[in-house]
C-alpha cells in the first residue's frame, strides 16, 4: 500500500519514469495496432484503468491524472469526465436506477439538484432530500430500495460539515453506495475513502486545477466493484476528458498543497478582520466554533480552504450593489479555486427544502485567492467606507 505523504504522492506520481519529467499532451482518437493479435488482447483488456484500444476509454494523460488522485485518496481507480458536474451526473446515472431511492444531501450544489430533478426524477427515481446534520439519524430515512446517499462537506454556500463517519457506518453494508463531493476539501484536507466513503467526487476545475483556465471531474472509487460499475458507465455514456484540460490538471496538481496552505492562511486573515467589523452579521466557515458541523471538521479534516460566506447586517441589494461594485480585487464570478479572488451574491432560492436556511441580510460568497491579504483587507474596507456614505 501506499506509504508516501501527500506532498510527495503529489510530487512524484503520474510521471514517465525517466526522460522528459512531464508527460507531454497525447491528443489523438485512434490508437494504431500492427498485428490481429496485439489488436485483440487491447480490445479485451480487462484493467480499464490501463487500456488504451481507443482515445475515449483512456489515454497516456487521463491514466496518468487517475492514478495520482487513486492515489492521493487511497482509491482502487478513478474515472475522469470533461467536467464536475458531468462525472457527478455519470455517478448518479451509473447508481441510482428508476424505482430507486437516493437520499441527497439538502446542501448540495445547485446545478446536482437541478440534474436530479430535471433529469432523474422523469425517470422515476424517488429523490429524498435529507438535513446535512442529519448523523447516524441517516438510519431512519433508509428504506428497502434506498440504493445511494449523496453527500457534500462542508456543504454548498452554507458550509454545514457532515458527520462523515457516523453516516458511512449506519449505511454499511446494506447494498448502498455512498458518495462524497470533495471539492472544498480536496485530498489535501480530508480523505473520504479512509472515512468510510465508496466514491470521492471532485470538481478539478476548482483547486486541483487552481488556474481558472480548464473544466475536469474525476471521481475516486474505493473498490473494483464500484470503480467498473462507474467506469463502465462513462464509457456507455460517451463521457471522457480532454488530454489538454487534463495535462492542465496535472500541472495544477503539482502545486495543490502549498496553494492551499497560503488559501488557508490568507482566508483565515480575511475572516479574523471581518469579524471585527460592525457591517459583518455573520461569518460561514468550517473552521469557527460556530458554524454547524465544526466539531466534525476539527476531527476529520486537517485544514480549510479559502472559500466562505458571509451575512451583512445590510437588507439592502443596494447597499450590497455599492460594496461590490467598485471592489478592485474580487470581480463577481461564478466557480472559485483559482489563484484570484471572487465574490458572488448568496442566493439559496430553490436549493433547499428539507432545511431552511433563512437568515435576513444579504449574503456574499468570497474565495481568498493568493494576492496579498492586506490589499484585499484595504479593499473590503474600502467597500464598506462606500456603503456607509
Ligand atoms: C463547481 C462545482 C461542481 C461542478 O464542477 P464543474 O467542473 O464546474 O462542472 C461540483 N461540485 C462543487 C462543490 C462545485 O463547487
Amino acid at each position: 500500500m501506499n506509504t508516501k505523504r501527500i506532498e510527495t504522492v503529489i510530487a512524484h506520481e503520474g510521471r514517465p519514469a525517466e526522460g522528459p519529467v512531464n508527460r507531454p499532451v497525447n491528443r489523438g482518437s485512434t490508437v494504431a495496432f500492427r498485428s490481429l493479435d496485439a489488436f485483440e488482447a487491447e480490445a479485451t483488456n480487462a484493467d480499464l484503468r490501463v487500456a488504451s484500444r481507443y482515445g475515449r476509454v483512456g489515454n497516456p494523460n487521463s491514466q496518468d491524472f487517475e492514478h495520482v488522485m487513486a492515489e492521493l485518496e487511497g482509491g482502487y481507480g478513478t474515472v475522469t469526465a470533461c467536467s464536475g458536474l458531468a462525472i457527478i451526473a455519470c455517478a448518479l446515472n451509473a447508481f441510482a436506477a428508476p424505482g430507486a431511492h437516493i437520499l441527497m444531501v439538502d446542501t448540495v450544489y445547485g446545478p446536482v439538484r437541478r440534474f436530479c430533478e430535471k433529469r432523474l426524477r422523469p425517470l422515476g427515481v424517488d429523490i429524498e432530500y435529507y438535513d446535512p446534520m442529519v448523523g447516524s439519524g441517516i438510519e431512519k430515512l433508509l428504506r428497502s430500495g434506498t440504493r445511494l446517499v449523496y453527500l457534500e462537506s462542508p456543504g454548498s454556500k452554507t458550509f454545514e460539515v457532515q458527520d462523515v463517519p457516523e453516516i458511512a457506518k449506519a449505511v454499511k453494508n446494506k447494498g448502498i453506495v455512498t458518495l462524497l463531493d470533495n471539492t472544498w476539501a480536496t485530498p489535501v484536507f480530508f480523505q473520504p475513502l479512509s472515512h468510510g466513503i465508496d466514491i470521492s467526487l471532485h470538481a478539478i476545475t476548482k483547486y486541483i486545477g487552481g488556474h481558472s483556465d480548464l473544466f475536469l471531474g474525476a471521481a475516486v472509487c474505493a473498490t473494483k466493484e464500484h470503480y467498473y460499475a462507474l467506469r463502465n458507465c462513462a464509457i456507455e455514456s460517451g463521457q471522457c476528458a480532454g488530454p489538454d484540460d487534463l495535462y492542465m490538471a496535472m500541472r495544477g496538481l503539482r502545486t495543490l498543497e502549498v496553494r492551499l496552505r497560503r488559501h488557508e492562511e490568507n482566508a483565515r486573515k480575511l475572516i479574523d478582520w471581518l469579524k471585527t467589523r460592525s457591517e459583518v452579521k455573520h461569518i460561514l466557515y468550517p473552521s469557527l466554533p460556530d458554524c454547524p458541523g465544526h466539531e466534525f471538521w476539527k476531527r476529520d479534516f486537517t485544514g480549510a480552504s479559502g472559500l466562505f460566506s458571509m451575512i451583512l447586517k445590510t437588507k439592502s441589494k443596494e447597499d450590497l450593489r455599492i460594496f461590490v461594485d467598485r471592489l478592485a480585487y474580487f470581480p463577481l464570478g461564478y466557480s472559485w479555486g483559482g489563484y484570484e479572488s471572487l465574490i458572488v451574491p448568496l442566493h439559496l432560492d430553490g436549493e433547499r427544502s428539507a432545511t431552511k436556511f433563512a437568515e435576513e441580510g444579504q449574503g456574499l460568497r468570497l474565495h481568498v485567492g493568493l494576492e496579498n491579504p492586506d490589499d484585499l483587507i484595504a479593499d473590503l474596507a474600502a467597500g464598506f467606507d462606500r456603503m456607509k456614505s
